[in-house]
């Protein structure tokens, strides 16, 4: 007899499960999502962790090993490099003593993880060989291994996949009755496991359950551009010091972004003043944008605990419901290893993540 895996989301916590689930002939897989605010749909798309100085080691490790995923599973899926491409990334920093920290940093983290590849100090003239859109570069530390990703396309394709081996997909928002009972939009559904993959909205979706997650929503806004000039595949991805990030994808698409806008809960709304705040950061990297090169302005909602780390895992009374949520602004980078752990769990019942994650009773409370 099949076991019936339902997953709630399919962002990349929800995508990356379904995709791990996928070869596993006695599950069947279903997905509901509502889709809307998705941040990954909306994400700006940097997979580059090593540089980062938090020190939160178990987001580290999830974040390295998250990063890793990604050649894996695009090649075994056979995306192209609209989706996802690792060429390279660029973080810059005015100040010498700076840079020279940053680079030290790059040589340290590689020892740990070889992913991040080569490192190279550049000058801002080597910086602006590397990003010919630049009209006013600055001194950085490059790292081969740091990647775009377009996590709309990513989650979609992976999806699409899926789909080919055991996955049913549905549009919809459901809602969980007090024992944990799954209320669709076509009535309620029995699952053998609930895989709770609903980013900024696992609060209000346990809250039935008595149960509060410590999760907060934090809007994003990013702007995409298109550009009359043609580049390679192989453009870096740039972090600028103090201004927004700046990611030269394929076919002249240009992100710029994102805002990070806490207590604006659930809000999707565009902002015209976030617009041109993003578009001025922009012009500051590359004088010769213009505004009619906008084609979109994303909005997207994030999660974030109060540690600003992820949780996953089941729930301390239930193991038959799994929730996963808290990623934050670097969603897309852990997110792949929390979805491969997930999976694992659904097909072993056995879990050791102690170096990933505090486990998820640090951010889940009795409702009063
Ligand atoms: C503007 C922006 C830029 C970002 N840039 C980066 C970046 O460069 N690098 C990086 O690593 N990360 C980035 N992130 C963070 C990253 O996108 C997120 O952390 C990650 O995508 C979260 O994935 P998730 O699967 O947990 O949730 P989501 O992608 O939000 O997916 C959750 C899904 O669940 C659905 N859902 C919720 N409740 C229900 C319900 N009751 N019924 C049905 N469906 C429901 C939602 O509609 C949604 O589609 C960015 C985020 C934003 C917003």
């Amino acid at each position: 007899m099949q076991k019936q895996v339902t997953i709630i989301g399919s962002g990349i916590v929800g995508a990356v499960t379904a995709y791990y689930l996928s070869s596993d002939p006695t599950l069947n897989v279903t997905i509901y999502d509502e889709g809307i605010g998705q941040a990954t749909k909306n994400s700006a798309g940097i997979i580059s962790p090593w540089l980062s100085k938090r020190r939160n080691q178990r987001w580290y490790n999830l974040a390295k090993s998250g990063a890793a995923l990604y050649p894996e599973i695009v090649a075994d899926t056979q995306m192209g490099y609209s989706v996802y491409q690792q060429a390279g990334t660029i973080v810059t920093r005015e100040n010498p003593d700076d840079l020279q920290a940053l680079y030290d940093l790059a040589v340290a983290r590689k020892q740990q993880a070889p992913q991040i590849g080569q490192i190279e100090k550049l000058t801002a003239e080597q910086v602006q060989d590397r990003i010919p859109l630049l009209t006013n570069p600055q001194p950085g530390v490059f790292v081969s291994g740091g990647a775009r990703v377009d996590g709309d396309k990513f989650a979609h394709n992976l999806l699409k996949y899926c789909e080919k081996r055991n996955l049913v997909r549905h549009k919809g928002k459901v809602a969980l009755g007090d024992q944990g009972q799954l209320l669709t939009p076509h009535g309620q559904q029995n699952y053998d496991t609930l895989i709770l993959a609903v980013g900024a909205w696992l609060k209000p979706l346990l809250l039935p359950m008595k149960i509060v997650a410590d999760v907060r929503p934090q809007k994003g806004q990013l702007i995409e551009l298109q550009l009359p000039e043609s580049w390679g595949d192989d453009v870096p991805v740039l972090m600028p010091e103090g201004e927004r990030d700046f990611i030269p994808f394929t076919r002249s698409k240009l992100v710029v972004g994102a805002t990070h806008e806490n207590d604006m809960g659930y809000d999707l709304q565009v902002s015209d003043l976030v617009e041109a705040d993003l578009f001025a950061s922009g012009r500051k990297l590359d004088a010769n944008l213009t505004k009619d090169q906008i084609t979109q302005v994303k909005v997207g909602t994030r999660a974030y605990t109060r540690d600003f780390a992820p949780f996953f895992g089941p729930l301390p009374d239930n193991p038959h419901i799994l929730v996963a949520s808290g990623l934050g602004s670097s969603g897309l980078t852990t997110g792949p290893m929390i979805g491969k752990l997930l999976a694992e769990y659904v097909q072993t019942g056995r879990h050791d993540w102690d170096d990933y994650a505090l486990s998820v009773d640090h951010y889940l409370s009795p409702a009063e």
